[in-house]
């Protein structure tokens, strides 16, 4: 039933072709294929979207033994053999979320030999019952996707992945193919370094991206944002967008936000349940809600195509971040839009971040000797207590500000440590085998296992100081990308070390289309054949023969002439007024007709339905003008035509 037998003499492009349907391999693929052919280990370094499933799927259906995939995601597993069982490939995966029972079913198949190949999480080596059945197959290929969360200098850090070395060697070093999208020369010799390759083909490819359109907005506050963001959306109606923020919080207002303005929006976060954010990935994925507010926990693996725009309303940490969240946008090929938002404060969040993320010698042993006197043991106690118990120790200097502005890891004039560091300290020492803790019930728990002088601590200062100033230099790479007037696929392909097929300008990005600054854009000219007192009558007369029944939406829709099924519904189309002003564009009908209620010329009820006020009845009859601040805004604005 299974088409995965290698056919007499059958080539790796007939392979392709045959069970794939693909005509061609993509870039990188066919070099990565080749080498695991040969049987020589191989790094495939390829954006989002490059196709490294291919790269380990394909020698699966070609070698005569099994290939087990490592896969940091039960949800991403399910969807690669899914996708792997609809081409015929025999695929299966074992995780801690399935039944005994049924874990028990497919270890059994797996001892058949029905499978080609196998997904697991690297924990699943820590259970006997799959090592013993593993042990009696033979593993022709080794595949670890998402290589990165390999190393500790990665953004994605998994400490089972550490254990991959020692399973390689005890599976008898087999033909292994590391896959990442995370290309920095630290990563890259730490993958090497943590699976013991030693003779493995290093392959970059396909980083260059020539559909997505990068912009980048220089703004001074969230508000700068907020009203970019809208016109952005406006302008994007019904398309499949993803807007990622630093902060759950900040998710949370930006949904709210976006949710006002009349779009469907979903958002995804750690804080929220696993269910909801089952069901938020899988409404996004369906395209039933079209927008997803976001933290950096939302994509690692999305396999959604047509992703018309990724937006950082923060910027992140890392351009190996940036590149990774924004290469989701585009996935078709289709011209996709990365705008990413660049404010000073997002500088100071990141700033702040990395200070507690890493604390200093100093911070760690005075946390430690405030842990320490409660003995060898466990205590009903955290983080956010010992925070708390630090506060007070240094009062009574008040105003303690948690501010990211403020001195982030050890405030010189109160001594206060922040929690985000505290968290940080109890990580290092359980890390470094001093404590352990947790939380049960919603109590904080922390067991010590000894009481080491502060002085004598096994933490490693040195590596946490190498991962501070690693973390410091991405930042500033990120900074540097965002300032430099260069284009921007040029930058990332040297930042990734991939060759650009183009000289220096990609034509594509703002920086080569000379686009212009947010503030220009904002108050760009708007084209119109009617001078402003005109214009502004025909919208007020649209929205009077709208008689108080309809959204902002609505009625912008309606002026311009759209052919949205909504408009014969409610029977706009037969509106006099309906195209009465085709010649605007969206976000420039909406920006319209905002001014107008600023003005008092419109007001919305409780149901956001816009009709006229007195005044506004006034102006559109003729009798009064326009009033003198809006006009003097609109012969700024409005170029004739
Ligand atoms: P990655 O893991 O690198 O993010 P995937 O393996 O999920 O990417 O592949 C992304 C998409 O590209 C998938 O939909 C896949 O079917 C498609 N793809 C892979 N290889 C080819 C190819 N040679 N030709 C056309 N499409 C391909
Ligand atoms: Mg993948």
């Amino acid at each position: 039933m299974f088409r995965t037998s290698l056919e007499n003499s059958e080539t790796r492009h007939d392979t392709l072709l045959r069970v794939f349907g693909f005509e061609a391999f993509k870039s990188g693929q066919d070099e990565v294929t080749r080498s695991i052919s040969e049987g020589i280990s191989a790094l495939a370094i390829m954006p989002t979207g490059g196709g490294k499933s291919l790269c380990y799927q394909l020698p699966a259906c070609r070698l005569p033994g099994i290939t087990l995939v490592i896969s940091p995601l039960i949800a991403l597993m399910k969807d690669q053999v899914d996708s792997a069982y609809a081409r015929g490939i025999a695929a299966t995966c074992i995780h801690s979320g399935q039944t005994w029972q049924n874990q028990k079913l497919r270890l059994r198949g797996m001892q058949e030999g029905l499978y080609k190949i196998i997904y697991v999480a690297p924990e699943r080596f820590k259970n006997k019952a799959f090592r013993e059945v593993l042990d009696t197959l033979e593993v022709s290929l080794l595949a670890i996707d998402e290589a990165h969360c390999i190393s500790q200098w990665g953004h994605d850090f998994r400490p089972d992945y550490r254990e991959l070395r020692e399973l390689r060697k005890s599976l008898g070093n087999p033909t292994t193919l590391a896959l990442t999208a995370t290309a920095t020369p630290e990563v890259r010799k730490d993958i090497l370094a943590q699976l013991g390759l030693d003779s493995t083909r290093i392959i970059i490819s396909g980083f260059e991206r020539p559909n997505l359109y990068f912009e980048i907005q220089n703004v001074r506050n969230d508000q700068d944002k907020y009203i970019y963001l809208r016109s952005f959306l406006e302008d994007r109606m019904d398309q499949s967008i993803i807007i990622y923020c630093t902060t759950r919080r900040q998710v949370n207002e930006i949904r709210v936000r976006v949710e006002h303005e009349g779009h469907l929006v979903g958002s995804y976060h750690a804080g929220l349940s696993n269910n909801e954010r089952r069901q938020a990935q899988e409404s996004f994925m369906a395209g039933d809600i079209p927008i997803l507010v976001a933290t950096n926990a939302f994509g690692m693996g999305i396999d959604k195509h047509d992703v018309r725009a990724v937006v950082h309303f923060n910027f992140p940490g890392s351009l190996e971040s940036y590149y990774q969240e924004a290469g989701r946008a585009g996935r078709d090929g289709e011209k996709s839009h990365c705008l990413l938002f660049n404010s000073q404060s997002d500088r100071k969040t990141h700033e702040y971040f990395i200070d507690t993320s890493f604390p200093p010698p100093d911070v760690v042993q005075k946390v430690w000797a405030e842990l320490r006197q409660l003995g060898v043991g466990t205590h009903p106690t955290g983080p956010a207590q010992i925070t708390r118990h630090l506060e007070h120790a240094c009062l009574p200097k008040k105003g303690i500000s948690r501010h990211p502005s403020s001195n982030a890891t050890s405030s010189p004039n109160t001594g206060a440590i922040p929690e985000a560091s505290v968290y940080s300290v109890f990580r290092l020492l359980k890390l470094a085998k001093h404590l352990d803790y947790g939380w049960r019930d919603g109590f904080a728990w922390v067991a010590l296992r000894d009481i080491s002088r502060p002085r004598d601590l096994r933490v490693d200062w040195h590596y946490l100081n190498a991962r501070r100033q690693c973390a410091h230099r991405q930042l500033s790479e990120m900074l540097r990308f965002m300032k430099r007037n260069t284009c921007r696929q040029l930058q990332l392909l040297q930042h990734f070390e991939s060759t650009a097929s183009f000289g220096l300008n990609c034509n594509f990005c703002d920086v080569c289309l000379d686009a212009p600054p947010l503030f220009e854009t904002q108050h760009s000219r708007i084209r119109s054949p009617d001078k402003p007192s005109l214009l502004i009558r025909k919208l007020l007369s649209a929205v009077a023969r709208t008689r108080g029944r309809h959204h902002a939406k609505t009625i912008t829709a309606m002026v311009r002439g759209s052919k949205a099924s909504s408009m014969r519904i409610h029977h706009l189309e037969s509106l006099s007024t309906f195209s009465i002003l085709d010649f605007l564009r969206p976000s420039q009908s909406m920006e319209l007709l905002r001014l107008c209620e600023r003005h008092r010329l419109t007001l919305r009820d409780t149901n956001n339905h816009i009709s006229l006020t007195d005044e506004g009845v006034l102006v559109m009859r003729g009798d009064h003008d326009l009033p003198q601040a809006l006009d003097d805004h609109l012969a700024k604005r409005i170029c004739l035509i």
